[in-house]
C-alpha cells in the first residue's frame, strides 16, 4: 500500500472535527474591534498564539516600508452618537462596525445636517451596516443601517469617539515551521479586520489551524505563515525581508474561506507558477464547481506579493471572492454566513494544496532508451494488484516517459489526465525498483 505521507496524517473525521474548532476561533474572535494597527490586532494575534506559537512583530509608526510610512498607531474605546435626550442613537458598544475604523477622536454637539455628513449607510440593504475605513485620511464618522439613518429627526445631536491615533507600532505574527529544504511555501491572511466573520476570521482561523496540522509533520519544504493586516502588512513584511523573499517558492493568501460558496482560486502574477498547476490541478479533480480567475492587480496582499519588483508565485484561494456576495463588507458578514463545514472544508482544501506541493517532484528517468522492460523487475506485480490496473500502467508509463527533469508529477498528470494520485503512486514504485531519480534544484 503506498505512503501518503502528510495525506496520512488526518482523516476525514479529523477534518469533520476541526470544523467546530475553526468556527469557534471565528466565534471568539468575532467581537473583536481590529484595525491595521492596535491593540485588537494584538489580542487577536495573542489568541491565535495559543493555537501555534506566532512570533508578535511590532514596527515603530513612522518607519519608511518602500513608498509607503507605517501610520501612527489607532486604538478605540468607545464611540457613540446622542440625541438631545442623552440616548445613544448610535452606539459603538452594540457593533464596532457602527464607527468608520481609524476615525480620529472627536467630541462635540452637531446638528443633524453636520452628523449626515458623516453617515456611512447602505441604501440597498437597508438592515445592514456597512464596514468603512479611513486609514490614510484623518476623518471622523459612523455607520449604520440605512432603517436607523431614516428615523434620525432633526436635533442636537452629540458625537464622541474616544479614539487614540498617535505613535506606536503596527503588529504583525509570523510563524516559522523549518522543512528538509530552505526553499519556503508562503501562506498569508489578513487581520485587520473588525467584527466580519468571512472577511477574514475565516482565513485567520484557517490559516492558524493549517500551521498548527503542519507542526507536527515531516515536510520537505519549509513553511511561513503571515498574519497581516492588509496592504500595509504585506509591505512592511516585504520591506524587512527583501533579502530572503527568493526563498519563496510557492505562496497563498488566503481569504473568505467560510461561506458557502465554491472555491476560486486567483492565479499568480506569472500565471504558470507551480503553485497555479497544484491548485488547478486539485480543483479539476474536484467534485465541485470552481472558479478560476486570472491575476489582476486589486484584491489582497496577493497585490504585493506579486508586484514587479518582487513577482513572487503567489495566488489567491478564496470562496465567494471579496466584493462578489452581497454581505461583503457589511454586518450581514457575521456568524451565520459562515459554516463549521464550509471552513473544515477549506482546510481539508489547503491541506490537499499543501499535500501535492509536497509530492510534487521532478524525476529522471534512468533508464531513457526505450522501455524499460518491468516485466523483468517485477512490476507487474504492482499493476497486476492494482484496482485499476489498466490506467496504473499508463500512469508508469507516463511517468516514465516524461520524467526527463524538466516536468514534475503535476505537469504528467495535467497531460496524462491522471489524476495527481495515481501518478505520484506509479512514479514512488519507479523510484523505488531505481528506475528513477529525483531531479535536484
Ligand atoms: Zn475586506
Amino acid at each position: 500500500m503506498k505512503n501518503n505521507g502528510l495525506a496520512d496524517t488526518v482523516k476525514q473525521t479529523d477534518f469533520d472535527k476541526m470544523g467546530a474548532e475553526l468556527y469557534r476561533v471565528v466565534s471568539d474572535l468575532f467581537p473583536i474591534c481590529r484595525s491595521i494597527t492596535g491593540d485588537g490586532v494584538r489580542e487577536t494575534l495573542q489568541y491565535i498564539k495559543k493555537v501555534v506559537p506566532v512570533e508578535l512583530h511590532e514596527i515603530s509608526s513612522g518607519t519608511k516600508v518602500f513608498d509607503w510610512t507605517v501610520p501612527k498607531e489607532w486604538n478605540i474605546r468607545d464611540a457613540y452618537v446622542k440625541d438631545s435626550k442623552g440616548k445613544r442613537v448610535i452606539d459603538f458598544n452594540k457593533s464596532n462596525l457602527h464607527v468608520l475604523n481609524y476615525s480620529i477622536p472627536v467630541k462635540k454637539k452637531v446638528s443633524l445636517q453636520e452628523l449626515q455628513e458623516h453617515l456611512f449607510t447602505l441604501p440597498e440593504y437597508p438592515d445592514w451596516i456597512p464596514y468603512r475605513t479611513s486609514y490614510y485620511k484623518e476623518n471622523w464618522g459612523f455607520c449604520l443601517s440605512h432603517k436607523d439613518f431614516e428615523k434620525l429627526k432633526e436635533d442636537s445631536y452629540e458625537v464622541f469617539v474616544d479614539s487614540t491615533l498617535q505613535n506606536g507600532y503596527l503588529t504583525f505574527g509570523e510563524y516559522f515551521i523549518k522543512g528538509q529544504l530552505p526553499d519556503e511555501v508562503l501562506i498569508s491572511t489578513h487581520i485587520c479586520h473588525p467584527s466580519l466573520c468571512n472577511d477574514n476570521l475565516s482565513g485567520i482561523a484557517m490559516t492558524a489551524l493549517l500551521a498548527k496540522q503542519l507542526s507536527n509533520a515531516d515536510l520537505r519544504y519549509s513553511y511561513r505563515f503571515l498574519f497581516i493586516p492588509g496592504t500595509i502588512g504585506s509591505i512592511t513584511w516585504l520591506a524587512m525581508n527583501e533579502k530572503n523573499v527568493s526563498k519563496i517558492k510557492h505562496g497563498l493568501v488566503v481569504a473568505c474561506v467560510g461561506d458557502a460558496g465554491n472555491f476560486t482560486y486567483k492565479k499568480t502574477r506569472q500565471g504558470n507558477a507551480e503553485i497555479d498547476h497544484v491548485v488547478m490541478n486539485i480543483l479539476e479533480n474536484s467534485e465541485s464547481d470552481f472558479k478560476l480567475i486570472d491575476f489582476f492587480p486589486y484584491g489582497y496582499d496577493e497585490r504585493q506579493f506579486c508586484s514587479p519588483g518582487f513577482n513572487l508565485p503567489v495566488g489567491c484561494l478564496m470562496r465567494t471572492p471579496h466584493g462578489e456576495y452581497p454581505e461583503y463588507h457589511t454586518s450581514a458578514d457575521d456568524l451565520e454566513l459562515v459554516g463549521a463545514k464550509n471552513l473544515a472544508a477549506s482546510l481539508k482544501m489547503c491541506f490537499t494544496i499543501v499535500n501535492v506541493l509536497e509530492e510534487n517532484k521532478k524525476y529522471i528517468n534512468q533508464n531513457p532508451k526505450c522501455e524499460p522492460q518491468l516485466g523483468r523487475r517485477g512490476i507487474y506485480r504492482h499493476i497486476g494488484g492494482h484496482p485499476d490496473s489498466r490506467k496504473f500502467q499508463l500512469a508508469m508509463l507516463w511517468v516514465l516517459n516524461s520524467s526527463d527533469g524538466h516536468h514534475s508529477l503535476v505537469d504528467i498528470a495535467e497531460r496524462s489526465g491522471l489524476q495527481f494520485g495515481l501518478i505520484s503512486e506509479a512514479a514512488e514504485i519507479l523510484a523505488a525498483e531505481n528506475l528513477l531519480k529525483e531531479s535536484v534544484g
